[in-house]
């Protein structure tokens, strides 16, 4: 957790690396093996960090998460407004698959 705020400190804001995005939002279904899916939408203005990693809610997960870092960067390169798509956990647990993200991003430039 601790290395985790020190690389979103190390980020920098949305607004240094893509100055020409004014929002972006990610809607997402986070599905965990035995338990409800749950609905979770994040909202990134240029003050936030350009931080896109989404945490695992699961709470024996190590090291687990969702990078969206790759997503929103090609998408912003070939300004697209929307994408769709799912990730698996990319924790170190001893259930493999345990959680899943199927992901909506939207981003809207100035
Ligand atoms: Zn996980």
């Amino acid at each position: 957790m601790q290395e985790r705020m020190q690389q979103r400190r190390e980020a920098g804001s949305v607004a240094t690396h893509f100055p020409e995005v004014a929002n972006i939002v990610m809607n997402m279904t986070y599905n965990q093996r035995g338990a409800k899916s749950i609905l979770r939408t994040f909202n990134f203005t240029p003050n936030n960090y350009a931080f896109f990693m989404i945490n695992c809610l699961r709470k024996d997960c190590v090291d687990g998460g969702f990078d969206l870092t790759q997503v929103i960067t090609a998408m912003i390169r070939n300004r697209r407004v929307e994408a769709k798509g799912a990730l698996i956990c990319e924790g170190n647990d001893p259930s493999v698959n345990h959680s899943d993200i199927v992901y909506e991003v939207a981003i809207q430039y100035t």
